[in-house]
């Protein structure tokens, strides 16, 4: 794990080729054999390529459309791979070296419409304030293969819950342990420390995670869920 510590340390750099020739190379070889640190390479190399357009607003909708649309053409997945994948993902981003959100703001609504202008579809963010848990900002990622959103919230006693979302299409209900509660299906999925709960809702497949056990997860999850019918 020291090499890893002193890859992703060094992986936004290397995005931005601004590392010398020798700290590449070593680089290179790191992510050559680790998995865990090319998924972080994705990553982040799509979360700086999405910002780019921030600047460029009138040349992103028919290329970010079209990448959007491949994406997810090509990429079916299961609710217990993504289950997995987004704890995976928590250890992850636990492990990277302190960088910003994409977005802190503490206004549901701006928060939903920066993300949603990134990620092509309509991205929820529930209040979870009656859950006890604050808005701390928000990120773009990458997912299942694919572009993902992402919120951070914390309680009063600082446990920390992300929920991801990404587009429902082609996400089967298939490969994890299935939970009903309120008439929806919710499925547990772990990695690395880390619980997630997965369900499907509007246009979303929703996943919180955190290191909290799951039927605690699974209460955070109800509410988001509930919050959003609304
Ligand atoms: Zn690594």
């Amino acid at each position: 794990m020291a090499l890893c510590k002193n890859s992703l340390e060094k992986i936004s750099a290397y995005v931005d080729r601004e590392l010398s020739r020798s700290e590449a190379e070593a680089l290179e070889a790191h992510l050559s054999a680790c998995g865990l640190c090319r998924k972080v390479l994705r990553a982040t190399r799509m979360e700086k390529d999405l910002l780019k357009h921030t600047y460029s607003p009138m040349k992103a909708p028919a290329r970010l459309a079209k990448r959007i649309k491949a994406d997810i053409r090509e990429k079916s997945t299961t609710v217990g791979f993504y289950a997995y994948d987004i704890s995976h993902d928590a250890y992850l981003i636990e492990s990277l070296p302190q960088r910003p959100f994409d977005i802190v703001s503490a206004s549901i609504q701006e928060t939903a419409a920066f993300l949603s202008k990134f990620v092509g579809f309509p991205v929820h963010v529930p209040d979870l304030a009656y859950a006890g848990f604050g808005m701390k900002g928000g990120r773009l990622w990458h997912t299942v293969a694919r572009i993902s959103a992402l919120i951070v919230y914390e309680d009063a006693s600082g446990n920390a819950v992300s929920l991801f979302e990404i587009k429902k299409e082609r996400v089967r209900r298939s490969g994890a342990t299935e939970v009903v509660a309120d008439n929806k299906s919710f499925y547990l999925g772990k990695a690395y420390g880390y619980n997630g709960v997965v369900w499907l809702q509007r246009d979303v497949a929703f996943g919180l995670v955190g290191g909290l056990p799951h039927d605690k997860l699974l209460e955070i999850a109800r509410a988001a869920a509930a919050n959003l019918e609304q």
